[in-house]
């Protein structure tokens, strides 16, 4: 995970962010009452979801996954739209994920407050990253109980990500090897680290982490 500054507000939310959140609240609590059809929400216009793929880069909040060339991406609700239906349009409650970051998290929200927020706090205070299984695969660690619950809740450390992120870290490996062989200058090779420690890359906040910790 990595810090990410929310964007400004979709000008279509400047308008009609309250009276949609109003909205959308009486209708939940009539659908939970009555019963019917659970009611429609406006907040995966294309214009908020563009909105939020460009502030996150087209990555998840959570996994730091590039998502768009495999799927549109979805508008995750931090605080469940099921239970804080008067937030489901609140600019500041929507962010960007991959399917299965935001299909683990659900409807749940058991720990309130208890996860990290990368709009609001910078995850490199909670989280470092291992590498494992000889170097083929990266693990997160949790430096405190917060970060503890957000690793379990989005499976941040499921297998197949885990092992994704030690491809990268091993591909990055090579090029730098590579460069060596081939004399380049520290420079250049500090100057490519960096590249992969940029905020739009994927996988950034485990380069970056390695980068400052002496890891690469
Ligand atoms: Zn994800």
């Amino acid at each position: 995970m990595i810090k990410v500054k929310k964007g400004p507000k979709p000008q279509i939310l400047i308008d009609n962010e309250k009276e949609w959140n109003r909205k959308f609240s009486q209708a939940w609590k009539k659908y939970k009452n009555e019963g019917g059809d659970s009611p429609k929400a406006n907040y995966n216009k294309p214009s908020i979801k563009n909105a939020t793929k460009k502030e996150f880069a087209g990555k998840c909040a959570f996994c730091e996954t590039y998502v768009p060339h495999t799927y549109y991406g979805d508008i995750e609700h931090f605080r469940p739209k099921s239970k804080y239906c008067r937030y489901a349009h609140t600019w500041s409650n929507l962010l960007f994920s991959c399917r299965i970051c935001n299909g683990n998290k659900g409807n749940d929200f058991p720990m309130q407050d208890q996860i990290i927020k990368p709009t609001t706090e910078n995850p490199e205070n909670f989280f470092e990253y291992e590498k494992v299984l000889n170097e083929s695969s990266v693990r997160l660690t949790a430096l405190d109980q917060r970060a503890r619950n957000t690793i379990d809740l989005m499976g941040l450390n499921r297998e197949d990500l885990c092992d994704y992120r030690g491809k990268q870290y091993k591909k990055l490996q090579r090029a730098i090897t590579e460069l060596r062989n081939a004399g380049a200058d520290q420079q250049i090779i500090e100057d490519m680290i960096n590249s992969y420690s940029k905020q739009d890359e994927e996988y950034s906040g485990m380069f970056k982490f390695f980068y400052e910790n002496d890891m690469i």
